[in-house]
């Protein structure tokens, strides 16, 4: 027998839309590109999406078309989101930290037919067009602003001015496509991730919980992830359905402008990867900051060091949620948990439960699988391969790349290796590309640079794995200073002592002035072990 309730498609315009409604007046403030704040609120924000609905339908942009965008978390770019999505289209995030080539292979593949960018991006878009078969371009700006091109571009202000302001939203099955937004393609070529409006809709709901984003319409929050980075981990879509203010730090991610954006706006709630915290944390620092509103910080995307968490909380009184996700799972996955028996106990009893990637929120389903195909048992220490399904996680990539992607339960094969505590909580090992084997036992990256981390006068470090006669890799520890200090090898090696199993010891380090970051901010371990290979690591 089926319920006899209502079928009320989840789709993601009903979330702007009750935004509008009930928190009409709550402000979205955005730092402009050239520095300028701008404040608006979700009824003007609303009012515009639905403008830019109008206009992508004067273009002839219909149910199931790409419109792709180049820009920073603004409100303008919020408004392109909602704009496109309402009416049925599919809104594909660019990445502008791409290669151009790279950007140019994703727009072609996803045959965007109209590319609304920032100004700042303008260069990069003239670069690739020759070589792209985008149909309109919009540029992010007012008439006065309108910078010369080459593309015959549109003015979004005029654009969105000239538009039937009555176009219709919503109406569509709740299963259509939503957003699309393309792996990094660290190996091969980036695949598409083609969200749907129920898998975000559902995807936000959870991520507002109390173990995950803990927002209410009384927060404010700022998204410093990008939202090309997997939807800004779900916070275009939970900031609004939450009714919080929401703060867009747009392309002022320094240390500095970040803080005056917390601080002035009285943020509540943030989230980005860590290195973003560590510019953060040093500015903080230089300048004896403290942060008098923040609550929660939820740093993922790549594993939080010790020092970034003990600094938030311990120094700042900020609460972390590690978390663990990919573009693949929309994107959260999991998120670090305190068993309820450690709620009031020291700092340090809870610290490994924050240090590790946590439990699934509903909706999600993880487990580990060791090498014979059986499921790594909780406690048992043992390390396997990560998998996942849930409501928000890929079935396959956009235009069927990679074939069947999912086994017969369909689990989804994360490429990441893990253990699981007594809890249930997953620790990450290593990308399984990352892993360092070294005579037949695996060393953990993350761990180990986790470890040297933690030492005074480094400022960020990474482990990869060099070739080696005898032990088939060894790790080679890259190690980025602390400005204006040169830590001595044997210092790193005294600090590690104890910190990690004695093979574990790198028998090299490398001193770099900044360890080079990938498109996501994370660690760009490709570039350092061809920087490796080409000698340029002296
Ligand atoms: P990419 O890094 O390829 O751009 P994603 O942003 O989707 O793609 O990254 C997903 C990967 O990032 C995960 O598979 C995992 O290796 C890593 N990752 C994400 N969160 C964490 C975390 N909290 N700890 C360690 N690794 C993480």
């Amino acid at each position: 027998m089926l319920g006899l309730m209502q079928d009320w498609p989840l789709t993601v315009d009903k979330i702007l839309d009750r935004a509008a409604s009930y928190f009409g007046d709550t402000e979205i403030v955005t730092r402009r590109t050239d520095g300028a704040i701008h404040r608006t609120n979700y009824a003007e924000v609303h009012a515009r999406a639905r403008q830019v609905s109008g206009a992508l339908r004067a273009l002839g942009i219909t149910a199931g078309d790409r419109v792709a965008t180049l820009a920073w978390n603004s409100e303008r770019h919020m408004e392109s989101w909602y704009g496109a999505m309402g009416i049925g289209a599919v809104l594909h995030t660019l990445n502008p930290r791409l290669h151009p080539q790279q950007l140019a292979w994703i727009i072609n593949h996803a045959a965007d037919r109209v590319l609304i960018f920032d100004t700042t991006f303008l260069p990069l878009v003239e670069a690739v067009r020759e070589q792209i078969s985008v149909e309109h371009y919009v540029i992010i700006a007012d008439p006065s602003e309108m910078p010369e091109n080459q593309l015959g571009a549109i003015c979004y202000e005029k654009w969105i001015a000239a538009a039937n302001i009555g176009t219709a939203w919503g109406g569509f099955d709740e299963n259509s496509a939503c957003g699309l937004c393309y792996t990094s393609g660290t190996t091969g070529n980036p695949k598409g991730v083609l969200y749907s409006h129920r898998s975000n809709v559902i995807h936000a709901m959870i991520s507002l919980s109390k173990d995950c984003f803990d927002l209410g319409s009384h927060d404010t929050v700022m998204p410093v992830v990008p939202m090309f980075h997997a939807n800004a981990w779900a916070l275009a879509f939970a900031g609004p359905m939450a009714g919080a203010k929401m703060v867009m730090p747009g392309p002022g991610l320094d240390g500095r402008s970040i803080h005056e954006m917390l601080t002035d706006e009285r943020v509540t709630l943030t989230a980005a990867v860590p290195t973003l915290w560590m510019g953060l944390l040093e500015y903080m620092r230089a300048n004896k900051l403290d942060l008098p509103w923040l609550k929660r910080v939820c740093i993922g995307g790549s594993a939080i060091p010790e020092r970034i968490l003990r600094a938030f909380e311990e120094d700042y009184g900020v609460e972390v949620g590690h978390a663990w996700g990919m573009t693949e799972c929309s994107p959260i996955g999991s998120v670090s948990h305190v068993p309820r028996g450690l709620v009031d106990a020291p700092f340090e009893k809870v610290l490994p439960h924050k240090m590790a990637q946590g439990i699934p929120l509903f909706g999600t389903e993880l487990r580990v699988v060791g090498s014979e195909g059986d499921t790594v048992a909780r406690g048992s220490g043992d390390s396997g391969n990560l998998q996942i399904r849930g409501v928000a996680v890929v079935s396959s990539y956009f235009g069927g790349d990679g074939g069947d992607i999912l086994d017969e339960n369909d689990w989804f094969d994360t490429g990441d290796l893990a253990s699981v505590d007594e809890e249930g909580a997953i620790r990450l090992t290593d990308r399984s590309k990352d892993v360092i084997k070294s005579g037949g036992e695996w060393i953990s990256s993350i761990d180990l640079e986790n470890a040297v981390i933690s030492h005074p006068q480094v400022a960020n470090a990474a482990a990869i794995a060099i070739p080696n006669d005898k032990w088939g890799e060894r790790p080679l520890l890259i190690i980025q200073p602390e400005s204006g200090l040169l830590p001595s090898e044997d210092d790193l090696r005294e600090f590690l002592t104890g910190r990690i199993a004695s093979w574990w010891m790198p028998d090299e380090f490398r001193f770099v002035e900044a360890i080079p970051l990938g498109a996501t901010g994370k660690v760009n371990k490709l570039k350092l072990r061809k920087m490796y290979a080409d000698g340029e690591l002296a």
